[in-house]
């Protein structure tokens, strides 16, 4: 829906016309994993978290080309809160997790054009304990050929001996992770699976995550910015207080222990409406961070709240410099999420009628 919104804005002209109204304090990007495209055919589930790192510069250009400024988080958080309406308008990077392609892939091109960036650090997937389920699912439905699991309380053996059927299965266990089993229980879920199929996490982890060599290497460069982004990457809205505290805690204290940083920026896992409830950022807002980031797609703007601050997911499957530069000018982004709100009263409505 964003992404055909972006393109009638476009090829309108309409984005353009309304960047004056939409385009507010600039905004910030959320990036996931950053690798070239040689590795992303076939059956790829997490498509949508993986931009090239072409595509990555070609964003940079176009936002400095856009008359954006780039600059750290910090100064995206001054900005916001500048008197001056007719300051230039800027722009930040983030990277959520710590993959290790942000230090192969996409900190060249970040050093090349002296872009300042984040990464909001999962510690438990740097320390190897915690498992970055999502690729360790990709991995087990890719490599089965049918898959024997619990859902629906007995065991039934799933196929997935052909593309279409990996597909199903992967939106079917996706579906049972993060709706019907609670954080803890998906984590013990996907160990069986793993063991059964034979899939070594730690390794898995090994290869896609960062360590901390190479975090504390990146820490002496001032481009980088270290973010917390907890300690197991659970979705806190779906946690009772205690364990959203503990959790938070937790990756606080891991990150000072290895790196002795103390983050001033917090990323809420996965960021979006299901992870993220009015709880969650009441605790959020304990802990001595400047502000929390969502996953919610918007602008910055002086009225926001600190602790549900937007951002503009880039997606793996618009690598297009159309939509990029609507997101740029902000236009989208007022008309998306209005429709968002309909579509969840509607159901909300269904759901209570
Ligand atoms: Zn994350």
């Amino acid at each position: 829906m964003l992404a055909t919104g972006c393109r009638l804005l476009h090829s309108s002209g309409m984005g353009r016309l309304l960047a004056p109204l939409t385009g507010h304090r600039g905004l910030v990007f959320t990036l996931h994993s950053v690798r070239p495209q040689s590795r992303m055919h076939g059956f790829a589930p997490n498509r949508h978290l993986t931009v090239t790192p072409e595509f990555l510069e070609r964003t940079i250009v176009q936002a400095r080309a856009a008359g954006l400024r780039i600059v750290s988080l910090a100064e995206a958080l001054d900005h916001v809160e500048t008197d001056d309406p007719a300051a230039q308008r800027v722009c930040a990077f983030t990277f959520d997790d710590g993959y290790r392609d942000n230090l192969i892939h996409a900190y060249p091109v970040l050093r090349k054009h002296e872009v300042p960036f984040t990464i909001f650090v999962t510690s438990g997937f740097v320390d190897r304990s915690s498992e970055i389920w999502w690729e360790a699912l990709e991995r087990i439905v890719r490599g089965a050929s049918s898959i024997e699991t619990p859902i629906g309380e007995r065991m039934r053996t799933l196929d997935a001996s052909t593309r279409d059927g990996k597909v199903r299965i992967y939106d079917r266990l996706l579906h049972w992770f993060t709706k019907e089993l609670g954080e803890e229980s998906q984590r013990v879920e996907l160990r069986r699976l793993a063991a059964v199929h034979g899939l070594d996490l730690a390794a898995l982890a090994d290869e896609l995550i960062l360590d901390w060599d190479e975090l504390r290497s990146l820490c002496r460069d001032p481009l980088f910015t270290v973010g917390a982004h907890t300690h197991n990457h659970f979705a806190l809205a779906r946690l009772s207080r205690t364990r959203m505290q503990d959790d938070i805690a937790a990756g606080l204290e891991r990150l000072a222990a290895e790196l002795g940083v103390t983050p001033q920026v917090f990323a809420y896992p996965y960021g979006f409406e299901a992870a993220v409830n009015h709880q969650s950022q009441e605790v959020v807002s304990q802990f001595n961070f400047r502000a929390a980031f969502t996953t919610h797609p918007g602008m910055l703007e002086r009225k926001a709240d600190r602790f549900a601050m937007p951002r503009v997911s880039m997606n793996g499957y618009f690598q297009d410099a159309a939509i990029v530069s609507q997101y740029l000018n902000g236009a989208p982004f007022p008309i998306y999420n209005m429709l968002r709100r309909i579509r969840d009263g509607v159901s909300l409505r269904r759901t209570c009628s």
